[in-house]
């Protein structure tokens, strides 16, 4: 094993974020440069919806931190100590999942296991949902439903693994590990869906498309540390919640000009 400090309290501390590149992080930079460095230096906070939270809460039962988590968040709660009725929900996701013989065998390993590496000689570090020692690696996601996801700049639907970059995860959880055991183990996801009736999965990516998602890693993380490391000027998305915050209106525009890139969508 490749020696760290990292701890489960320490993990997200604003200095380890500068120290490692984590999967989230680097996702963050594939969505907005301008963002993902605003929150890395304690600038800009992304909202934290209620979606959000239902999977953090459903993600902290499978930890075995759910007291913690309840603890911390109590605008789970109404006024009287109920849980609110989207947390009711994950509840019932919880149960729905536990139900499943085949999606908690995949749910048994190690809880939030941790490991540093490197990619591409940049300092990287994960934290695994749940890790089989020698036999694979299983990451838990709560996720709206299973249908297939518009995805605009793509100009195409895609799975939720590519949409929300689960491959490219995996690819680092994957390439993480192997430097840590020598052993390069196959990535699942354990999914279960926000739907009044939940559905529930467990997914498979294959080794090629980690092979791909890898690549994608290896070419960006050196500009993405860059940016880290102040030497180079962020790009701007035009879209997230961070660009329009710091948006600076310099002179009126054609109100078509909006619309013959909804065209261009639309094709
Ligand atoms: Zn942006």
């Amino acid at each position: 094993m490749i020696p760290h400090s990292l701890t489960a309290e320490n993990y997200f501390s604003a200095e380890n974020n500068m120290k490692y590149m984590s999967c989230s992080q680097f996702k963050s930079f594939l969505t907005c440069e301008a963002s993902a460095l605003a929150e890395l230096h304690g600038e800009y906070q992304r909202e934290v919806t209620d979606a959000l939270l239902v999977g953090s809460y459903v993600d902290a039962h499978f930890e075995g931190t759910l007291d913690i988590f309840r603890a911390q968040h109590p605008e789970i709660f109404t006024k009287s100590g109920e849980l609110k009725a989207q947390y009711r929900q994950a509840e019932y996701m919880i149960q729905r999942a536990e139900r499943d013989k085949l999606f908690m065998q995949y749910m048994s390993g190690e809880k939030q296991k941790i490991m540093v590496g490197e990619i591409a000689g940049i300092p990287f570090k994960i934290k695994i949902d749940s890790y089989h020692e020698n036999n694979c690696i299983v990451d838990l996601k709560a996720i709206k439903d299973f249908k297939l996801i518009w995805n605009v700049e793509k100009g195409k639907k895609q799975h939720f693994i590519n949409y929300w970059g689960y491959d490219i995860q995996g690819a680092i959880y994957r390439e993480v590990v192997r430097q840590n055991t020598g052993k390069q183990l196959p990535f699942y996801i354990s999914a279960i869906t926000k739907e009044k009736e939940p559905d529930l999965d467990v997914l498979w990516v294959p080794d090629e498309d980690m092979d791909n998602a890898l690549e994608e890693v290896i070419s960006l993380a050196p500009r993405f540390q860059q940016l880290k490391d102040g030497l180079l000027q962020p790009q701007r998305c035009g879209d997230c919640g961070y660009c329009r915050f710091t948006k600076v209106l310099t002179e009126p525009r054609n109100y078509h000009e909006d619309c013959e890139v909804y065209e261009v969508e639309q094709q």
